[in-house]
């Protein structure tokens, strides 16, 4: 099963994303994490999207596309995957569907919406850490979900850092861009028949509320 998590940034879509990675044993993908390894690595696509980064903006559908086609063509995503942050445009969403009725015709796709107000947003996001060690990634929030030893990750000890995004003037624009697709790109998912949304007040809750529909899909 392939599944899509819809939201704006700082929803809990790389939270929840891989809490169900590791439950449902699929691959998490997240574009942003893609873009941001690059830029670290200054390779050419890295020095090509960080400007788009840096400011908030939307990485071109041609760029994006092309990385996540090439990412779902190997070997480790063959039975399914999490996308964390991919469609974020109706165009990424088409060009996604089209890849699946051309690579992966009998693949059941679902997209799970994190709907959550945007002041919530911001206070997540300002106050967002997360672990410098990439096979771990963990998130924290200083105010809601603090590590036990400040800037150390519990799970792993290494840093934590905030993201050069999340800032509130970056994050505003982010939710600008976010809304202005957002109307557009749930209604594909919603006339397909596969979305569900949810406010994830709880993270327990939500995360169990979520299994409880993709078991449901899963048997369709
Ligand atoms: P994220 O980690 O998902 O918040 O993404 C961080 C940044 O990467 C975004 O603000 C965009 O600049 C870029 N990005 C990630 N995914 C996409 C996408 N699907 N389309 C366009 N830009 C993206």
């Amino acid at each position: 099963m392939y599944i899509v998590m819809l939201g704006a940034p700082g929803s809990g879509k790389g939270t929840i994303g891989k809490i169900l990675s590791n439950d449902l044993n699929l691959v998490h993908i997240s574009t942003g994490d893609i873009f941001r390894e690059q830029i670290n690595k200054s390779t050419d696509l890295g020095k090509k999207i960080k400007k788009y980064l840096d400011d908030g903006a939307l990485v071109p559908d041609d760029v994006v596309i092309e990385t996540i086609k090439a990412r779902l063509l190997e070997q480790d995503v063959e039975s399914g995957a999490i996308l964390d942050g991919f469609p974020r445009t109706v165009a990424q969403a088409e060009a996604l569907r089209d890849f699946f009725e051309n690579n992966k015709p009998g693949a059941k796709r679902v997209a799970i919406e994190l709907d959550v107000p945007d002041d919530e947003i911001i206070k997540r996001v300002v106050n967002r850490l997360i672990c410098t060690n990439k096979s771990c990634g963990a998130i924290y929030n200083k105010e809601t979900k603090p590590p036990k030893v400040e800037n150390v990750c519990d799970v792993c000890g290494s840093p934590l850092k905030r993201r050069a995004d999340d800032n509130k003037e970056t994050v505003t624009k982010r939710l600008k861009i976010y809304h202005e697709n957002s109307t557009d790109l749930i209604n594909f998912y919603r006339n397909n028949n596969a979305l569900y949304s949810i406010y994830p007040q709880n993270l327990d809750v939500a995360v169990k509320s979520i299994k409880e529909f993709l078991k449901e899909y899963k048997r369709k």
